[in-house]
């Protein structure tokens, strides 16, 4: 009988399980124990971990860059671009208002916080870091130096940059040709580059999980389980609800087949706690499993990695509403309307990575006067609810992608329904003759 081979996602989904298990055993019956925490926790699980989240962190710039200009050369017109990048935007804006919205209507019904007894959990401190202000924002769109924002990883300046850098490859035309493919085949390399991490996915994430819930028990969330679980409700709710009516409507494509395909990005999503390190991931998804062109997704990906946090933005919602029950404190209509606005803005100056949610929560609050240190009361809870979002954060990408390129007539639809399209593959080392001449 042929034996079937256990898909990458399928391997990955249970190294992940093993992991969370493994981590909170050794966090109820060995936190005591200092040889394992030493050893295995912030040893070999936190070395892994890291590793894995490096070799991620370590694809985006490159493979954002040669895919952005392959992305615009393969455009080839800049109307289309400023077309493709304005829907992008303004969907992104829609699903993180249709988000927040969600969520303070639920936590409004539930009323989180309402009978909430301040002795329960242990008060910490919470100091609000500095957020940038809007103006600033506009202006660091545009790099003073090109190599310092790659340096930085700054994905706004990296993504202006490119996209002049490539519609100026299109400008100088046939002489431009040889640079337009050498960064397809710097791409394709780069894509390989994304498999190859890809195998050791299964050990990482096994780590990441494993660390991360050797250190935070599942009790944790026991005394502040009305707030968690309506932001875990509403969570799902956008994710399978909102976002996947959007798909059909807007996208005309099959809800369940973009899930399951994008199972892949949202482990990583989970483990890493970081829309941007995933981007490698996100993206391949987009353009080898839901069959999106290169030209559309090279630029929506990364964008909306930066811009759109649709699961951010629940967060946000339920902790305003959360925060103001437990101070008593009457926000009225206006103020849950600034609460939107502000959300919607703040996701546009910061970038997908771990924790950056209670940043945008403060300039929240600040706007409108709620007291910042209740941000101390929910930060116990905020690294697993940081996963949870981060998932959804990177399916609203993906769902924005999907439409877009839907209505630009960029997406492969035999790409799409074919289940087994784009599966990671297996790696083959070459035994051929090397490709440079001697
Ligand atoms: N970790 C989230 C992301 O990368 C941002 C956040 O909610 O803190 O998308």
């Amino acid at each position: 009988m042929p034996q079937q081979k256990m898909s990458m996602t399928t391997k990955i989904l249970i190294w992940m399980v093993c992991g969370l298990v493994v981590g909170s055993l050794i966090n109820a019956f060995a936190s005591e124990i200092t040889f394992v925490q030493d050893y295995l926790v912030n040893g070999l699980f936190h070395v892994v971990g890291a590793l894995f989240i490096n070799a991620l962190k370590m694809l985006v710039v490159p493979l954002v860059t040669f895919s952005l200009i392959c992305g615009v050369c393969g455009i080839g017109d800049v109307g289309t671009l400023g077309r493709v990048g304005v829907k992008a935007f303004l969907l992104f804006m829609l699903t993180t208002a249709l988000a927040i919205t969600l969520a303070i209507t639920v936590a409004v019904v539930v009323g989180p916080g309402e009978s909430f007894d301040m002795q329960t959990v242990g008060q910490a401190e919470f100091t609000a870091p500095a957020a940038p202000p809007l103006t600033q924002v506009i202006i660091d769109l545009v790099p003073t130096n090109p190599i310092a924002a790659y340096a930085s990883g700054n994905m706004l300046q990296i993504i202006f940059f490119t996209i002049l850098f490539a519609i100026c490859i299109l400008m100088i035309g046939e002489r431009g040709r040889s640079i337009a493919q050498g960064a397809e085949r710097l791409n394709d390399v780069m894509m390989e580059v994304v498999n190859l991490v890809m195998h050791a996915a299964p050990i990482g994430v096994f780590a990441l999980m494993a660390k991360t819930f050797s250190l935070q028990g599942l009790g944790l969330i026991l005394p502040m389980l009305s707030y968690f679980g309506v932001v875990a409700l509403v969570l799902v709710l956008h994710m399978t609800g909102t976002l996947m009516i959007l798909l059909k409507l807007l996208g005309r494509v099959s809800p369940l087949m973009f899930l399951k395909k994008m199972r892949t990005a949202q482990i990583f999503a989970f483990s890493t706690s970081s829309s941007n390190a995933t981007i490698p991931v996100t993206l391949r998804s987009v353009e080898k499993r839901l069959g999106v062109d290169n030209s559309t997704a090279s630029f929506v990906v990364p964008f909306g990695a930066t811009i759109n946090m649709d699961g951010t933005a629940i967060m946000q919602g339920v902790a305003t509403v959360f925060i103001a029950n437990v101070y008593g404190i009457d926000l009225g209509i206006s103020g849950y309307l600034t609460v939107i606005g502000m959300a919607v803005l703040a996701s546009i100056g910061t970038a997908g990575v771990p924790g950056v949610g209670l940043i945008m929560l403060a300039m929240v609050f600040n706007q409108v006067g709620l007291p910042i240190e209740g941000i101390a009361l929910i930060m116990g809870v905020d690294r697993l609810l940081d996963m949870m979002r981060t998932a959804v954060n990177v399916t609203g990408d993906a769902t924005i992608t999907t439409i877009v390129a839907r209505a630009e007539d960029k997406i492969s639809m035999e790409t799409f329904s074919d289940p087994a399209a784009g599966q990671v593959e297996e790696v083959h080392l070459p035994h051929e003759a090397p490709l440079t001449e001697k």
